[in-house]
């Protein structure tokens, strides 16, 4: 007897799937149906609203799957009296999220149209989104936490990339983070060809709006929109990372972000940060965005770090943000120290330092982590902060060290 042999995968090649745009589709429904799974509400059971999007509640809860038994979720609901715009719009993020199978990217359980509210449900991610989460654990975790973090989101990124999607609005507020501190690429929601808000975005001369403090130059100004902006993007989002949530660029106008971004400034390493991650970060930021390195490229950096520690060892030497500020005064011993503490944003110290006798910034350039902690600053992430711009200002009082000027190393 003849033996027919059939190749397993007949026909199937080792080529990533290339993500379809649900707005090509004529009719939006049609991408819904053929990229979501339809769930009957009654298998959803809802249990708080945790925040609130763009569009409705987002809830926790449960979802009961036949011969699965419960799991968390996440339930974002269309509010009532939503126009049919909105209800394309909210479910286009789903069809975009149902094309998706990575475990750095949100997971979509499916939808819910069949009955009102209509849902989205997906997996559930307990430590809510990456900005939030940093600034609740200011300094608490170490270095390797933050880098495996970021691989995480490096390695999302390469998959969405190889499929060929643009993210656009790649920022901590815009990743999500489970128990097991697990980041994924979330918030599909932004329609991405037409106009969009978030409450980051500054509109453009034409019009549509973009996240300023986290977009490459090119995008912005011609609205260049490719992986290697996305790349840029994460660099901004590395520096996030490695400053426990601060803000890009702090509270400089946008504006003054671009003129500042297009002169060749680039954010200096936050505190504590490895110099090879910061040279990460402005591998990231090359104007030319052929220079800049693919995902797949940084996911392997990030990698390699992890695997040596030795090559976190030497930090990159810290500057602190009002010494980087082309618009800030440095800091010197002429400030009075309620002018200084404001400088830093540790304005809430004031009182604090008054009451130890600490009145002038010569008494401010000996002060020693023990004397913070008796004056009641307990927190390590701005101990750290007001020890690194103590300790530059004690170089400068004994010059030792040259003024640092923005000038020197930052400008590419
Ligand atoms: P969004 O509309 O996607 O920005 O969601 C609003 C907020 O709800 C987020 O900032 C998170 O705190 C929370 N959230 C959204 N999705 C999830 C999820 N899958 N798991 C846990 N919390 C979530």
């Amino acid at each position: 007897m003849d033996v027919i042999t059939i190749p397993l995968f007949a026909g199937q090649t080792n080529r990533v799937k290339t993500y379809v745009d649900p707005h090509t589709y004529e009719d939006p429904r049609q991408a819904v149906k053929e990229f979501t799974k339809e769930i009957d509400v009654s298998c959803i059971t809802i249990e708080a609203v945790i925040g609130g999007g763009e569009f409705g509640d987002v809830c926790k809860g449960k979802l009961r799957m036949p011969n699965k038994g419960d799991m968390c979720v996440a339930i974002k609901t269309l509010k009532p009296g939503a126009s049919e715009r909105n209800r394309l719009e909210f479910l286009t993020e789903a069809s975009i999220m149902g094309q998706f199978e990575d475990p750095n990217v949100i997971f979509l359980e499916g939808v819910v149209t069949k009955s009102n509210p209509i849902m989205i449900v997906t997996e559930y991610m307990e430590n809510g989104s990456l900005d939030t989460f940093l600034r609740a654990n200011d300094g608490k975790l170490t270095v390797m936490q933050l880098l495996g973090m970021l691989r995480g989101i490096a390695s999302g990124m390469t998959y969405l990339s190889e499929m060929s999607y643009i993210h656009r609005d790649l920022a901590a507020r815009n990743i999500l983070v489970n128990e097991d501190l697990v980041c994924k690429v979330a918030d599909f929601g932004l329609s991405r060809e037409v106009e969009y808000d978030t409450s980051e975005g500054a509109y453009t001369t034409r019009g549509g709006k973009i996240p300023v403090r986290w977009t490459a130059p090119e995008a912005i100004a011609f609205r260049k929109f490719t992986s290697a902006s996305d790349v840029w993007s994460f660099g901004v989002l590395m520096w996030e990372v490695i400053s426990y949530g601060e803000r890009p660029y702090w509270n400089w106008s946008n504006q003054d972000v671009i003129k500042a971004v297009d002169r060749g400034y680039r954010l200096p390493p936050p505190m504590d940060c490895p110099e090879a991650v910061h040279q990460l970060m402005l591998d990231s930021w090359q104007k030319d965005r052929k220079n800049r390195p693919k995902f797949a490229a940084v996911r392997n950096t990030i990698d390699r770090l992890m695997q040596s520690p030795e090559l976190l060892r030497k930090l990159a030497k810290p500057i602190t943000a009002s010494m980087t500020d082309p618009e800030m005064p440095e800091v010197t011993s002429h400030m009075t120290v309620s002018q200084w503490l404001q400088l830093i944003k540790m304005d809430r110290y004031t009182e604090a330092f008054a009451q130890k006798g600490v009145h002038n910034m010569e008494q401010v350039a000996w002060l020693t982590f023990a004397d913070l902690q008796e004056m009641g600053v307990t927190l390590v992430g701005h101990q750290k902060k007001i020890m690194s711009s103590v300790q530059s200002l004690r170089a400068r009082l004994e010059g030792s060290t040259s003024p640092l000027h923005v000038s020197e190393g930052f400008l590419v």
